[in-house]
């Protein structure tokens, strides 16, 4: 995800647009440890790079498709996504401030951005649907798809209600 920022670089306050596809995004590992998500096919991302004083501003929107499992009954989602990215680069060589993303020579690389900005954004709970029931946490069958009468069968449990009937006497 590499940009050409030759025409903007030394002209405070140019603006230079930008529209890319990129694949191989998916299957990328986060930083915080094991993901829920993938990233399946290609990214789009369509946005624009504010130049001044050295300092590169980089304000896009980032569409593609996810894959996921549902937080509760762990169906297979894959569904559309959009997330909007605003980023400050610096010139490596600068130390102004440590936590902006860097850039060297006349080319900007905006991976890491892109990649920080779609975990960041995209909820980690993903639900199927807003109402799904999820797992019988006794026999784990998909409370979506089918009632399997655990809940019934346990307030139903006599030794339960033997038990209550001791500490009433
Ligand atoms: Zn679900
Ligand atoms: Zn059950």
């Amino acid at each position: 995800m590499k940009i050409d920022i030759t025409d903007i670089i030394e002209r405070d306050g140019a603006v230079k647009r930008f529209k890319m596809n990129v694949d191989k995004l998916d299957n990328h590992k986060t930083g915080g440890g094991m993901s829920i998500v993938n990233l399946l096919g290609d990214i789009h991302i369509e946005g624009e790079i504010y130049s001044n004083e050295g300092i590169l501003n980089v304000t896009a929107r980032i569409f593609g498709q996810l894959e996921a499992k549902c937080y509760r009954c762990l169906k297979k989602i894959v569904e559309p996504f959009s997330v909007d990215m605003d980023e400050t680069f610096e010139h490596a060589n600068s130390s102004e401030s440590l936590d902006s993303y860097k850039y060297s020579g006349r080319i900007l690389d905006i991976t890491q951005a892109v990649i920080d900005s779609i975990y960041l954004n995209i909820p980690d709970r993903i639900l199927c649907e807003p109402e799904c029931k999820g797992l019988c946490p006794e026999c784990g069958s998909n409370l979506n798809e089918k009632r399997c009468g655990c809940r019934k069968q346990s307030d139903e449990n006599k030794g339960f209600s033997a038990l209550r009937d001791l500490f009433k006497e």
